[in-house]
């Protein structure tokens, strides 16, 4: 397994919505792999596949977060079949580090895709880990957590993203 690099927002890949995976082979395991491997190293909760550069319609989450274990599954084709109640919680990204904010998501979702086996899987989810089902599919359709906000709060995230990376420079 190997760490791949994540890239930020101002990639245009990014912005790419997931193209639908109907082949589970050898790259695409290895590909999974690497992307909990790269996860685990960022210490985040998810990565999706554009996150890394390919923009298949996939992502993984660690499941086991909120028990201080780990448990990374990959979902393929992920749809959310059920989303209920709603949440404020703060918020950040691996593809905008150092970058916080509250956003609003449904409190618990039901959602379905195709594991790494290609069996069919369905998981329902609350709060954290609800968040980060919801998370994760905003970038299978392109779209970053501040997406959800205005615009003011939005432009103020990407100056104190542009103040950090100049902190790391210097
Ligand atoms: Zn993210």
């Amino acid at each position: 397994m190997s760490i791949l690099t994540i890239k930020n927002w101002l990639d245009p890949v990014l912005r790419k919505k997931g193209e639908p995976v109907d082949n589970i082979d050898e790259i695409l395991v290895k590909l999974t792999e690497d992307m909990y491997e790269t996860t685990l190293d960022a210490r985040g909760a998810g990565l999706a596949a554009n996150q890394v550069g390919v923009p298949h319609n996939l992502f993984v989450v660690d499941m086991g977060v909120e028990k201080g274990e780990h448990n990374l599954i990959t979902l393929i084709n992920p749809v959310i079949t059920a989303m209920e109640g709603e949440e404020l919680s703060e918020e950040g990204c691996l593809s905008i580090p150092e970058v916080y904010a509250t956003v609003k998501r449904a409190l618990h979702v039901e959602i379905k895709g195709i594991d790494i086996k290609g069996n069919e899987v369905r998981y329902e989810a609350e709060g954290f880990m609800a968040r980060a089902f919801q998370h994760e599919m905003d970038h299978l359709k392109g779209n970053l957590f501040w997406d959800n906000l205005g615009k003011v709060r939005r432009d103020l995230l990407k100056r104190k993203f542009k103040k950090k990376q100049k902190e790391k420079v210097a």
